[in-house]
Order: C-alpha cells, then sequence, then structure tokens
C-alpha cells in the first residue's frame, strides 16, 4: 500500500450507464447513506444505485468482505463507502491510499484509479469543513472527549488545521495509544498532541482552570439514540464559556451534551454535516462530477425529524 498526493484531476471517470456504489460495515439498521446517495444522484440526473453490505467481523466476515473488494476490483460495482469494523480491515488490499488513509490508517471511500484498488478518507475533509460553521472560536485549543476511531480521524483533523488537540479519555492509556500513533504518523512540521487527560470530573476542572478551550468535540457515543438523555460531559464541570461545541452525533439532532451546552450560551452544532459531506466528497470521487449537498440534506433532514417524534 503506498500513500500519495490528491491526484483527483488525474483520476479517469468514465461514463456509467448505472452506478453500483453502496456501503461495507456492521450492523448497518439505521444508515441514512442509502438517502443520501440516491438524492444526489437523483438531482444529479445518474441512473445508480447505492446499497448496504452488512460484513460481520472479522474473521467471520473475511470471506464476504474480499468477494465484494473483488467485485469492486473487476468493475462490477463502482465505489464502496467502509464503516465500523472494516475501516482498517480493507487496508491490506489496497494498492494505493491517499496520504491522508496512510496517517490515520483508516479508509472509507474505495474505487479504482488506474485500474487498482485506491483509499480515501472523506470523513476528514468533511469534518473540518463542517467546523467551519462554528467560526471564530475564542482559542486555538480544542478539547476532544473519546479516543475512538472518530476521535482519531478529529484529532488528525485538527491538527493538520493548526490546532492544539487535549484528548479526554476514560481509559487514559486508550488516549496516549492513539496520541502516540498519530504522532509517528504526523508531519514533523505538525504540533503534537498537548496532553491526555482520564474523561473526569476532577481532570477536566483542573484543566479548564488553567487552558482556554475554544472548542469541544465530542466523538464518543453517549448521548445518541436511543440513550438521549446520557451525555459525556461530566456533571458539576461548568463549560467553559467562550468555547463552542461540536458533537459528531447526529441522532438525536439535538443530544443532551448540545442542549446543556447551549442552555449554558454556547455555540453548537451536531454531526449530521459531516455526514453529507463526506458523503458528497465519495459521489464527487466516484462520478467525477459536482454533487449538490442540498439534495443530500433535503433527503435526510425528514427522516430525523421523524426518529426524533418516534
Ligand atoms: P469507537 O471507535 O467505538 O470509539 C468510541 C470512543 O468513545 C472510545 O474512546 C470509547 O471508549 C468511548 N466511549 C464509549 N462509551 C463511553 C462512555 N460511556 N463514556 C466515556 N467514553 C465512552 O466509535 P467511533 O467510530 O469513534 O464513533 C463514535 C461516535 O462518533 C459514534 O456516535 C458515531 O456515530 C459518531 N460518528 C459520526 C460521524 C459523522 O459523520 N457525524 C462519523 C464517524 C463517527 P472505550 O473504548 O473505553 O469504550
Amino acid at each position: 500500500m503506498t500513500g500519495e498526493g490528491d491526484q483527483r484531476s488525474t483520476i479517469h471517470h468514465p461514463a456509467h450507464k448505472k452506478y453500483n456504489l453502496g456501503l461495507i460495515g456492521f450492523p448497518l439498521g439505521h444508515s441514512l447513506s442509502p438517502q443520501l446517495h440516491h438524492a444526489a444522484l437523483k438531482a444529479m440526473g445518474l441512473q445508480g444505485e447505492y446499497r448496504l453490505y452488512p460484513i460481520p467481523p472479522l474473521p467471520e466476515g473475511l470471506t464476504a468482505l474480499h468477494t465484494l473488494l473483488d467485485r469492486l476490483q473487476a468493475g462490477d460495482i463502482q465505489g464502496l463507502n467502509v464503516t465500523i469494523p472494516h475501516k482498517q480491515n480493507v487496508l491490506p488490499r489496497l494498492i494505493h491510499t491517499s496520504p491522508t488513509v496512510a496517517a490515520v490508517g483508516a479508509a472509507n471511500t474505495l474505487f479504482l484509479r488506474e485500474n487498482e484498488l485506491f483509499g480515501e478518507n472523506t470523513d476528514i475533509p468533511g469534518f473540518l469543513s463542517d467546523l467551519e460553521d462554528l467560526k471564530p472560536f475564542s482559542s486555538s485549543i480544542a478539547l476532544v472527549l473519546g479516543a475512538g476511531g472518530a476521535a482519531r480521524a478529529a484529532v488528525y483533523a485538527m491538527l493538520s488545521a493548526g490546532w492544539q488537540v487535549i484528548l479526554a479519555a476514560r481509559r487514559i492509556e486508550q488516549a496516549r495509544e492513539l496520541a502516540a500513533s498519530l504522532q509517528t504518523a504526523l508531519h514533523p512540521s505538525l504540533k503534537p498532541i498537548s496532553h491526555t487527560i482520564p474523561l473526569e470530573s476532577a481532570s477536566l476542572t483542573n484543566l479548564l482552570n488553567s487552558i482556554n478551550i475554544g472548542l469541544i468535540v465530542n466523538t464518543t457515543p453517549v448521548g445518541m439514540f436511543p440513550h438521549p438523555n446520557a451525555s459525556p460531559w461530566q456533571s458539576g464541570v461548568p463549560f467553559p464559556p467562550q468555547a463552542a461545541v461540536y458533537d459528531m452525533i447526529y441522532n438525536p439532532g439535538e443530544t443532551m451534551l448540545l442542549k446543556q451546552a447551549r442552555s449554558a450560551g454556547l455555540k453548537v452544532k451536531n454531526g449530521l454535516g459531516m455526514l453529507v459531506e463526506q458523503a458528497a466528497l465519495a459521489l464527487e470521487l466516484w462520478t467525477g462530477l459536482p454533487v449538490p449537498r442540498k439534495a443530500m440534506w433535503d433527503a435526510v433532514l425528514p427522516k430525523l425529524e421523524d426518529a426524533h417524534a418516534a
């Protein structure tokens, strides 16, 4: 596998009568990706189908994963997205990857480039572009809650964009491992993760007393449907008053964390924009055409409003 520069312009985009696209992951029951992609394909006047391919974790799903990647290699499928638990599992099959995939060790968008399997990660630019809406920030120091796969992408994205990042996780060793492994992947000119702390009241209070945090990013699943009353923010810890809060969760649209932060007067944003943007960027790579974001938003907003009402 090799990491290469952005060579979008060299990607050959044959016109397809019908695009066969899809998502590999497990479980996929609540995925909004088919709605996003079908709406965009329709608005672009393209024929296509975006299917869900629920492939169980390895080793059980190994044969099914390879069979699907063989179909991509054979040109029977033109594009695949990848989500939990396979974002790392696909890497050994990729002949080339973008530098971002090489650095974070996770791919979410696969396609053929010059007849070879190529992996990109559109979560990272999707997240960064969605953060723009929260500007201006009161400082360039961010506190990231959680240290799993989404944290890895978010932290890499923020360090690349010049943020200083503090990582808080319930298992401090997980935060330290993430910091150490990302450090080796980063360009020498980028700042390392400055602190890792336990995600508990005393450590957060100490931190907030001494550092002006401009942005809090939740990458834990705490507060996600069907547990909307849970929050990763520790009770009794005041929010830093000048901070903005980004929650990667998009269902419910306003998590308990966002409610708490908004009540404290902070600017808040959920993760739906990231979901839409990573999908739009993937479809642009597969088709070589501009993708109308509005069609995607229109397709998923009513679904989420229904889910909240349910
Ligand atoms: P993951 O790899 O399983 O990581 C989850 C992290 O949250 C781990 O550090 C985990 O710690 C921590 N965590 C879990 N339960 C916790 C709790 N009760 N208290 C404190 N920490 C807890 O999952 P992921 O792939 O990073 O995804 C995390 C969230 O991001 C999900 O809600 C996902 O839907 C969302 N996401 C959204 C987008 C988007 O486009 N908006 C994209 C990617 C992910 P342990 O290891 O100790 O459990």
